[in-house]
């Protein structure tokens, strides 16, 4: 048995067989291959495997977002089933006598540009699907975790480091834990795989190695130890810890429906943070009050290289709004950048990401993308108890600038006959230190605010919460940001506007008396922790 030990970032045992995380199409190789026949085969399976994975993707995709939306995987399985499709791969392995993978890659903007192809209308508007089936198709043939997360037994994924937009795909139905050499406890991948509720350490180092692939594994994510091939003591040991989580949930249940308040009488509303279709149905699970925090960049991330249309956005928007009846549900624009790069939407090169082209800035400049997302929130807000969030505000200006756009987006909505709320309450989110210096001011500006210790931690310490080396400095209890956050509230409180706390630090159980003492109105965690927190509270003399 071999024991490493990483930083654990969500709760949880895993025990199931490891599996390396191939990262797509960024590792193809040009491989000169002999028998190419072989490889007409190779591409031939892998095709019927991607027609076949579509179908499943059509069906599902019909149920959740309609058929019009749907109707992109049936465009795909006809780019694949065409024969001058079928031809030009075959022709051009036989010709170059390179592997498939290669050819398949290469292929794209050739089909692209070729007449055949361009006449039946694939190339137009749908450059991205076709790059998409290529990609597919690669995953197919080099077997990465998504291929496996089509058909294999439930796994334990390992990976050099898991980015946002790779954790926020993954299946929680396959996908036992994870595991990483690198990583930080900020990162978004960590806050995603809280909000999955998937077991994971991270920062196991260069120890987790390549050959521990298909070996036994269990992921502590309580104590942040990993053991490969375990002894039959631990593993006995580990079921049952495992099996105590179980037990430790099922307990927690009798809070359903209990009341957040203290024994001295005094309440806190709990609500819950999520990113993408499949977490609602977990808000749901967990007895939250609501959607605190909708991180909709991760509707962006989880694409691939197709931009989400407004319609599919608004979809998934509609069903939290409904899901939740009367219950609040805080859908922030998204706030891409940062770690949240989405495939699908080019911000260039950053020397500091972090600090960089992010949130609200992204959204003036790419002004299409802020009025299709304003457009999808203000459509939901017909449909339940809608709120709408600013990311990343630094200033004044820039709330006022974004109240104007959504002003003219409802005009629009209007003279569409599109019903929405006219009247949707707006907060921004506290996750600067120039937000917490105007917060008197954004007070009498907009109806509500959220403070985001993720980031206010990352700024006013100046460090990047995702980089693993300066972990050990990242101090969200450092007396700078508690005072912050005291004034932020306080100032929030004289206009009389109510703030929530919806970063990692609003689980934190050692926080929750002293959020309650300043007077925070609503804390929104992960929708697994719902229920801790009504514990916590509810044990608070
Ligand atoms: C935060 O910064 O604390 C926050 C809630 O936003 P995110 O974690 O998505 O950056
Ligand atoms: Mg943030």
């Amino acid at each position: 048995m071999i024991t490493l030990t990483g930083k654990k970032i969500s709760e949880g045992v895993a025990i199931g067989k490891l599996a390396f995380y191939k990262r797509d199409i960024k590792e193809i190789k040009r491989i000169y291959v002999k028998d190419v026949e072989k490889e007409i085969q190779r591409f031939q399976r892998a095709k019927e495997k991607a027609v076949s994975e579509l179908k499943v993707l059509y069906d599902l995709s019909i149920r959740e977002v309609g058929e019009a939306n749907a109707a992109i995987f049936e465009m795909q399985q006809e780019i694949l089933e065409d024969p001058d499709f079928n031809d030009k791969i075959s022709s051009l392995i036989l010709e170059e006598k390179l592997n498939v993978e290669y050819i398949v890659q290469e292929s794209v903007d050739i089909l692209l540009n070729d007449k055949e192809f361009q006449k039946k209308g694939y190339n137009k508007g749908h450059e991205g699907d076709v790059r998409d089936i290529a990609i597919r198709l690669i995953r197919i043939l080099s077997r990465s975790f998504k291929d496996k997360m089509f058909m294999d037994e439930p796994f334990v994924l390992a990976a050099g480091e898991l980015y946002p937009s790779d954790t926020v795909q993954l299946d929680k139905t396959k996908v036992l834990g994870f595991v990483t050499m690198y990583g930080a406890i900020n990162s978004h991948t960590a806050v995603l795989a809280r909000t999955k509720g998937i077991p994971a350490v991270i920062g196991l180092g260069e120890v987790l190695k390549k050959d521990y692939e298909g070996k036994t594994i269990i992921v502590d994510g309580y104590e942040g130890k990993v053991y490969i091939e375990p002894d039959y003591s631990t593993l006995t040991k580990m079921k049952e810890r495992r099996d105590a989580g179980v037990h430790q949930v099922r307990n927690l249940e009798r809070l359903k429906g209990k009341e957040n308040v203290t024994q001295s009488g005094q309440k806190i509303d709990i609500f819950a943070n999520v990113g993408t279709r499949e977490d609602i149905e977990n808000v749901l699970r967990s007895d939250a009050g609501g959607i605190g925090l909708f991180r909709s960049e991760f509707l962006y991330m989880e694409t691939g290289n197709r931009i989400p249309t407004e319609d599919q956005i608004f979809q998934v928007y509609r069903l939290a709004a409904e899901s939740m009846g009367n219950n609040r549900v805080v859908i922030r624009v998204a706030d891409l950048g940062g770690d949240k790069m989405a495939q699908c939407i080019d911000l260039g090169r950053q020397e500091n990401p972090a600090i960089g082209f992010r949130g609200l800035r992204v959204m003036f400049e790419k002004e299409e993308l802020f009025l299709e997302q304003l457009r999808a929130i203000l459509r939901a807000s017909a449909f339940g108890n809608v709120a709408l969030l600013l990311p990343m505000i630094t200033s004044l200006e820039e709330v006022i600038r974004a109240k104007d756009t959504i002003e003219r987006v409802k005009r629009g909505l209007k003279s569409d006959k599109i019903p929405f709320n006219a009247s949707i309450p707006i907060g921004v989110m506290i996750e600067t230190p120039a937000a917490v210096m105007l917060s008197g001011e954004l007070a009498r500006e907009v109806d509500f605010f959220s403070i985001g210790t993720n980031d206010l931690t990352q700024l006013t310490l100046g460090l990047d919460r995702g980089s693993h080396r300066l972990s050990k400095y990242y101090n969200p209890y450092h007396p700078a940001l508690l005072k912050m956050i005291r004034i932020v509230t306080n100032n929030v409180h004289l206009e009389g506007k109510p703030i929530s706390v919806c970063g990692d630090l609003a689980a934190d159980l050692s926080m929750t008396e002293y959020f309650i003492q300043i007077g925070i109105d609503e804390l929104s965690v992960a929708p697994n922790q719902v229920l801790a927190l009504r514990k916590k509270i509810r044990d608070i003399q």
